[in-house]
C-alpha cells in the first residue's frame, strides 16, 4: 500500500497534472470524493453540516464540498476559520460559492455564533489544515477546536485532522479528534504513525482521478510491512545443509538477577532456526541458564570480587566473538561499569554485525560517539524509554516524535534503528522506514523485548540482510503476539508463550 509523505504527494499531484489533468479538476474531484464518502455512510437529509475551512488548498477542498452539498439540498455552513483564502485554487472554489446556500460565516468575527453552529452541527467537516501542516495550532484556533471537542457531532477530517503533521505523525500542539478521516489518491504517514494515528479515527483514501500507474510510480519513505517480508526470511532449507550454515550466533546477554533476559533471547534464537547459539554469560547463572534451556553452548564468564572480568575470560569472550557469525549484546547484561567496559570493546573490535538492545543500548547512552567508528552493520533495539536515553532527552518528547527521531538517528549514526511499541518503526540509514503493524498492548511485559532481540539476531545469524530481518522479525514477533492475545488474552499470555507460538506460526508461513 502506497505511504505519501506532503513532498511526495505534491511530486504526484504535479505529475498527474503534467499528464492532463488540471489542479482545479483534482480539488473539485477531492471535495466531491468528500461529499460522496458522507454520502455512502449517512443519510444527510435534514441534517446540518458545518465546514471549517483554512486559508490554503485543504480550505479549498472544503468549499467545493460545501458547494456540492448545497447542490444536493443539504443545509451547509461555511466557517471561514483562519481567515479568507489565500491560494488562487481555493479563491477559485470560495468564488463558486457566491450563487448557492451555502452560508458562510467569518470566524474572526463571529466567535459566538460559530460556537453555537458548531455544537447544534449534526455533521463538521474539518478542512482547517490539511498535509502542510507542521508545529503548533495557533491560539487564536483553540477556541474553535474545544467548540468542536464538545461538540456532539460526527467530525470528518478531510487528508489529516487538523494539527498532525502528516509527514511525521507528530501532534505539537491541539488537534481535532476526528471520527472519520479521509484522504485523497494514497496513505500519508500521518495516518499511520502515533500520535497522529489516533486522532484520524476511521481512514479512508478516495481516488480523485490519478492514475493507478503514476501512483504505484511515485517514490515514497514509509512502508507498512506485509507478510510476504516476513516470510520472505523463512527459505526452504537445503536438505544438504549443516549447523554451520545457519550461522553461529554469539549472545552476551544476562547477569546475576537477569539470567531470564539470556534464555528468552537465546530459545527465540534457537527457534528462530540459528545453527548454533554459544550464550556468554557469568559462571554462576550458568545453572539457571542451562536448566532452562539445554540448545545453546556457553562461553562461561569469571569475575573478580571488585566486579571486573578475569583477563582469561576476556579473552574467551574475544575468541567466542571471532567465532561467530553475528553477535547481540544487552539483554539483562546489567548497568556495572564492566558491562561498560565490554560493550564498548565489543562495539569497537567486532568484524560482524552487532545486535546491541537494553543495557548495551544504555551503554551506549552515555558513549555514543562510540558508533561512529563502527565498520559493521549494527541494529539498535530501543524502546521509547531508551530511545530517550540515547537522545537525552524524554520519552513524552520521543513519543510524539517517533517518525523522525527513528529516521534521523538512523541516519546520523549509520545504524538500523528499531524504534519500539505500538507500530514499531525500523529506520535504515538511508531514510527509509517500515511500520510494523502487528502486536499488541499483552506484549508489554518485561521479556518481550529480550524474545524479538532473539528472533533477530537469528534471522542475520542465517545469512539474511539485516534490514530484511530486522522489518521480518518485528513482524513475526507482533503476529506471534497477536496469536498468543488470542489464545490466552493480553492478561495472561506471556513473552514465553510468543516463543511457543513460532512452531506453528512458522507451519502456516512455510506452506
Ligand atoms: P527496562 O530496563 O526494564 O527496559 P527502563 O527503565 O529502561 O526499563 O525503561 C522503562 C521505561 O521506558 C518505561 O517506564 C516507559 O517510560 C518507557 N517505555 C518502554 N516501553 C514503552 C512503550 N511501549 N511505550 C511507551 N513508553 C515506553
Ligand atoms: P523487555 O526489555 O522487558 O524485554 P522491551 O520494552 O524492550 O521489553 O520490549 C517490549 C516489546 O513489546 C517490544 O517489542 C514492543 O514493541 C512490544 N510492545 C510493548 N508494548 C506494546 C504495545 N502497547 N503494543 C504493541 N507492542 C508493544
Ligand atoms: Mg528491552
Amino acid at each position: 500500500m502506497k505511504v505519501l509523505d506532503c513532498k511526495q504527494s505534491r511530486e504526484l499531484e504535479q505529475s498527474a497534472v503534467d499528464s492532463g489533468i488540471s489542479y482545479l479538476e483534482l480539488m473539485e474531484n477531492a471535495g466531491a470524493a468528500a461529499v460522496r464518502f458522507l454520502r455512502k455512510k449517512f443519510s444527510l437529509s435534514g441534517r446540518k453540516v458545518v465546514i471549517l475551512c483554512g486559508k490554503g488548498n485543504n480550505g479549498g477542498d472544503g468549499f467545493v464540498a460545501a458547494r456540492k452539498l448545497s447542490e444536493l439540498g443539504v443545509a451547509v455552513m461555511v466557517v471561514i476559520a483562519d481567515g479568507l483564502p489565500h491560494t488562487d485554487l481555493a479563491k477559485t472554489v470560495f468564488s463558486r460559492l457566491k450563487d448557492t446556500s451555502v452560508k458562510i460565516l467569518d470566524g474572526a468575527e463571529n466567535g459566538e455564533r460559530v460556537e453555537a453552529a458548531v455544537s447544534s452541527a449534526d455533521f463538521i467537516m474539518d478542512a482547517i489544515y490539511g498535509t502542510g501542516f507542521h508545529g503548533c495550532a495557533p491560539d487564536h484556533m483553540l477556541p474553535l477546536f474545544h467548540a468542536v471537542q464538545n461538540s456532539a457531532a460526527v467530525v470528518v477530517s478531510l487528508d489529516i485532522p487538523s494539527g498532525a503533521n502528516c509527514d511525521s505523525g507528530a501532534v505539537d500542539g491541539e488537534c481535532i479528534n476526528a471520527d472519520y478521516t479521509i484522504t485523497f489518491s494514497t496513505l500519508k504517514n500521518g495516518h499511520l504513525i502515533y500520535p497522529a494515528k489516533k486522532y484520524c479515527g476511521q481512514v479512508a483514501v478516495a481516488p480523485i482521478g490519478i492514475d493507478a500507474n503514476l501512483i504505484s510510480s511515485q517514490k515514497s519513505s514509509l512502508e507498512l510491512t506485509e507478510l510476504s517480508q516476513a516470510q520472505s526470511l523463512m527459505k526452504p532449507r537445503d536438505p544438504l545443509s549443516n549447523k554451520g550454515t545457519y550461522g553461529r550466533l554469539l549472545c552476551i546477554c544476562g547477569s546475576e538477577g537477569m539470567a531470564g533476559a539470556a534464555v528468552m533471547s537465546a530459545k527465540a534464537a534457537v527457534r528462530c532456526g540459528a545453527g548454533i547459539v554459544d550464550v556468554a554469560l557469568p559462571r554462576t547463572i550458568y545453572p539457571i541458564v542451562a536448566s532452562q534451556i539445554v540448545e545453546p553452548v556457553h562461553t562461561l564468564l569469571d569475575y573478580l570480587p571488585d566486579g571486573t572480568m578475569l583477563s582469561d575470560s576476556r579473552s574467551a569472550l574475544q575468541k567466542a566473538l571471532q567465532k561467530a557469525k553475528v553477535c547481540l549484546i544487552g539483554c539483562g547484561l546489567g548497568c556495572g561499569k564492566e558491562t561498560a567496559r565490554i560493550v564498548c570493546e565489543i562495539v569497537s573490535d567486532s568484524k560482524v554485525p552487532l545486535i546491541i538492545d537494553a543495557d548495551g543500548i544504555n551503554v551506549l547512552a552515555e558513549n555514543i560517539n562510540i558508533l561512529k567508528t563502527v565498520r559493521v552493520p549494527v541494529v539498535l533495539t530501543p524502546h521509547p524509554g531508551e530511545m530517550a536515553r540515547l537522545m537525552k532527552t524524554t520519552v513524552e518528547d520521543v513519543q510524539a516524535h517517533r517518525f523522525e527521531y527513528a529516521r534521523s538517528f538512523a541516519a546520523q549514526y549509520n545504524v538500523i534503528l528499531v524504534l519500539k511499541g505500538a507500530g514499531t518503526l525500523i529506520a535504515e540509514p538511508n531514510g527509509m522506514v517500515h511500520l510494523n503493524p502487528t502486536g499488541n498492548a499483552g506484549m508489554a511485559k518485561g521479556g518481550s523485548g529480550d524474545v524479538l532481540a532473539g528472533m533477530l539476531a537469528s534471522f542475520i545469524a542465517q545469512g539474511n540482510d539485516p534490514v530484511a530481518a530486522a522489518v521480518g522479525a518485528v513482524y513475526l514477533h507482533g503476529e506471534a503476539g497477536d496469536r498468543c492475545a488470542r489464545r490466552f488474552s493480553q492478561y495472561a499470555m506471556l513473552p514465553t508463550d510468543m516463543i511457543e507460538m513460532l512452531p506453528g506460526l512458522f507451519l502456516e508461513l512455510e506452506r
